[in-house]
């Protein structure tokens, strides 16, 4: 157990927050009106099509008989449209936009807001609140570098100046999606997409109440349709829990509140709830949280979430039930399969699990294969369902569940669809893709962890380095070494070569220096690749190529591997 006085103070006295709570100072308003500016500017900086990137050769016109399109052999359309994507997200827009690129006859449904789960409910106004609560962090610091006023009355926080900013931002971001289709020159199709069979699908105006069901048909359709949070049985949950898309629906900051979940969501809320001022407990079924990540990062994490003031109530099998409190105040007394109980809390944030979205899509109808149990459709890896012409990728997938992952696939797919022979077979690769969780502090990881390693190459052939220590950061803080927060960093290598086959870390600053090392893990880098990368001083990520033993390694490069289009990854020398 973390002990209690190396919660370094400031987080005592977040646990006192009020709502709209006290921050400071005349600075903080310039910079909310510098900061209005800034983002104005950088939104009106996004590329207005990329159309404009892809070299003139590759970009065909479908209709005068290229490859893929929808044209019959006597010239007449023999469907509505080259491609339909269903699902105006990450992977369906990044497809739908690549498509168009080689002059492919596109439309996309989409029954929602534009821009899918990562926009609207997801990474986007998440990364937001993990900044609001970055700063609040950097606010507690400041006493450490010789700044006075964090006690003071004259420092406040209020969550619904961010909310309602978050917002705009947000729809802001929705109308350039819808900008960016019609300059692509894509049909927008708003409504309930249904396949009546593999070429044909019916699309139910949104509101419920208005229109007929339309019906377009077209040669290609891609399913990208995501998933949603769903709630676990028991008691009252469905009535007095919220999931993540709940979260963002806020309108004051909890005084307190249960977060229940082990996965990144709800060390991620549970983190910005706590940061900014709410009592928070994250309640696991298990041990701790992010338990399939390296022994190493889930135990740093869990050391650091108690650091930051976060109650984990552990082994609890999950939530039994949830009971609206007697008085006007709406609090609730949440019961957990252990017999603990938690009460008087505002806000129950369950994080418990996501499903595909594809109940409304009548797959029957059209024959595509799914997953038992979960229901996620199957595909091969070139993103081709069981049914000829139909398509699917991301979250309804449930392979790496990430935005860029979904627009990668998205993206290869058209070229491998619309983007003639230059383009043929090819493919993403869904390995040794760079992770980050904005939990706090965050975490970056790409490839196996060491019991993974472990099992594929065998004991003898795995060599770990690894390396925890107090970010200079930290240096000046006049507290007991043990209170400072620590970056854990481990490298596992595998083979006499030393291939570089897992690498994970914790700490201020990962989630900024993870790409570089995912680019060199997908060329193959080694141990001595690693060391023979002089350091950048002084940072954090030094310490990835001068990880101890430094420069005793083989003095074997990685550097052979060709990392495009889905190649596999480079292998050990055993
Ligand atoms: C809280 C949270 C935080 C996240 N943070 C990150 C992060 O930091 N980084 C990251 O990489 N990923 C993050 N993700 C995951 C990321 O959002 C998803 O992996 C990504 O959005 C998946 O893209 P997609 O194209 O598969 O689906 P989505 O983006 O979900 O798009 C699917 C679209 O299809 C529409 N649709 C569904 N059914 C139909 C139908 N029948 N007819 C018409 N339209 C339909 C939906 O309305 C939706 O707009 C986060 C997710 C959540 C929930």
């Amino acid at each position: 157990m973390m002990r209690r006085s190396c919660f370094v103070g400031a987080y005592e006295a977040v646990a006192n927050r009020t709502r709209s709570t006290n921050f400071s100072v005349a600075a903080y308003y310039n910079l909310r009106l510098s900061s209005t500016t800034t983002t104005t500017t950088r939104v009106t900086k996004i590329r207005p099509a990329f159309r404009g990137s892809i070299p003139a050769t590759t970009v065909r016109n479908l209709s005068d008989g290229g490859g893929g399109g929808g044209v019959g052999d006597g010239g007449e359309r023999e469907y509505e449209y080259d491609y339909l994507v269903i699902g105006a997200g990450s992977g369906g827009l990044a497809s739908a936009r690549r498509a168009s690129t080689y002059g492919a006859k596109v439309a996309v449904v989409e029954m929602g807001r534009l821009g899918g789960t990562c926009v609207n409910v997801g990474c986007v106004p998440k990364k937001v609140m993990w900044n609001a609560a970055s700063i609040a962090e950097t606010l507690h610091d400041m006493k450490h570098y010789g700044f006075t006023g964090y006690d003071s009355d004259a420092i406040s926080f209020d969550w619904s100046f961010i909310k309602q900013n978050r917002d705009k931002y947000i729809l802001r971001l929705n109308s350039i999606y819808e900008r960016n289709i019609a300059n692509s020159n894509i049909t927008s199709l708003r409504g309930q997409a249904s396949f009546q069979s593999n070429h044909t699908v019916s699309i139910t105006p949104p509101g419920g109440g208005g229109g007929a069901p339309t019906t377009v048909t077209a040669k290609h359709v891609l399913i990208a349709t995501g998933g949603y949070p769903t709630f676990p049985p028991g008691e009252g949950i469905r009535e007095h829990a919220i999931s993540s898309d709940g979260f963002f629906e806020l309108e004051e900051l909890p005084r307190k509140a249960v977060v229940v979940g082990a996965g990144y969501i709800a060390v991620e809320l549970a983190g910005v709830l706590q940061a900014l001022g709410t009592d928070t407990s994250l309640v696991v079924r298990k041990g701790k949280a992010m338990r399939e990540f390296d022994d190493m990062v889930s135990d740093t994490l869990d050391e650091e979430m108690q650091r930051q003031g976060i109650q984990i109530v552990r082994d609890t099998n999950g939530v039994e039930k949830i009971e609206l409190d007697e008085g006007e105040e709406g609090t609730k007394t949440v019961t957990l399969n252990n017999g603990e109980v938690i009460k008087g809390v505002d806000t129950v944030l369950m994080a418990t699990g996501r499903s595909p979205l594809v109940e409304s899509l009548n797959l029957p109808s059209a024959g595509v294969t799914q997953t038992e149990g979960s229901g996620h459709i199957v595909t091969d890896e070139l993103s081709q369902t069981s049914v000829d012409g139909i398509y699917a990728l991301g979250d309804v997938c449930g392979n790496v569940e990430l935005t860029p992952m979904a627009i990668a696939a998205g993206r290869r797919l058209a070229d491998r669809l619309f983007g003639g022979p230059a383009f043929e077979g090819v493919k993403v690769s869904y390995d040794n893709v760079p992770t980050v969780v904005f939990s706090h502090p965050p975490i970056g990881t790409i490839g196996l962890t060491e019991k993974q390693a472990v099992e594929r190459y065998g004991e003898e052939n795995v060599k770990v380095y690894q390396s925890k220590f107090a970010n200079l950061y930290y240096g000046p803080w006049q507290v007991e070494a043990d209170c400072k927060p620590k970056t854990g960093m481990k490298l596992i290598c595998a083979g006499s070569n030393e291939l570089v086959v897992g690498l994970h870390a914790i700490g201020m600053g990962v989630d900024e220096m993870l790409q570089g090392f995912g680019i060199a893990m997908k060329m193959g880098a080694t141990k001595a690749d690693f060391d023979a990368c002089v350091a950048i001083h002084p940072t954090a990520s030094e310490e990835f190529v001068t990880m101890f033993p430094w420069g005793l390694s083989n003095q074997v490069t990685g550097a052979k591997v060709n990392p495009l289009n889905g190649a596999a990854n480079a292998e050990p020398i055993l």
